[in-house]
């Protein structure tokens, strides 16, 4: 399983196209975002909200839902995008996770979430990881390093100037909130070294130049 180029404008998950159920894709920096698509006042959270039922001005970092129809969806540039479903509930999530979202274990509030209003089950929950600064390019200083300790345990080095696996931390969250390894589409392409067809905003500095990621159920 992979994230692979669907368009000249979108990438997919190998994962998560296998649901004919489901509507997806990780736009890149050429794509406009879809009309009607819900998306939040994102802050770095660990604020969940269900849509439809909240706006654009609504604080959050994840949104779900099971109303067909009901596009949700995240805007990155080189925070990670994670679009999850689940094909027996058939309920659907957006989460943007950026190094403070992840601190905030974002990924696993929004799992929680998909259990309770739907009574989705973890092991059944499918996750794919969009397009995101990759621990090639992300460097971070001694003053945020050592709050990944507990993520990556086995890691010395975080006293100091180092790179973080974004991808990798949500992977061992999702992985923690009962996911299966097989269902996590987990190895997306970097945005600050894979091109101009990616936003980034460590390598740009542009305030508003992101990436839309989309989930809907059909
Ligand atoms: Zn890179």
């Amino acid at each position: 399983m992979s994230i692979v180029k669907a368009s000249p404008s979108s990438f997919s998950s190998t994962l998560l196209s296998q649901f004919d159920w489901l509507h997806h894709a990780f736009l890149t920096a050429a794509a406009q975002p879809p009309p009607g698509v819900f998306l939040l006042h994102q802050i770095h959270s660990a604020t969940v909200h269900e849509a439809p039922g909240c706006h654009t001005a609504t604080c959050g970092d994840a949104l779900v839902t099971r109303q067909p129809g009901v596009q949700l969806g995240v805007k990155t540039a080189d925070c990670l995008p994670i679009l999850i479903a689940d094909p027996v509930s058939r309920c659907a999530a957006a989460v943007h996770a950026g190094w403070r979202g992840t601190l905030t274990n974002i990924a696993s509030a929004a799992v929680s979430r998909l259990q309770s209003l739907y009574g989705a089950q973890p092991a059944s929950l499918h996750a794919a990881f969009g397009p995101s600064i990759g621990p090639c390019c992300f460097e971070v200083g001694p003053d945020v390093a050592p709050r990944f300790q507990s993520l990556f345990p086995e890691r010395s080095d975080l006293h100091q100037q180092t790179h973080i696996d974004l991808c990798e931390a949500n992977l061992r969250q999702l992985l923690a909130a009962g996911l299966l390894p097989a269902h996590i589409d987990s190895l997306p392409p970097c945005t600050f070294c894979g091109g101009s067809e990616f936003h980034s905003w460590r390598r740009d500095h542009h305030p508003s130049a992101r990436m839309f990621s989309v989930i809907a159920i059909r």
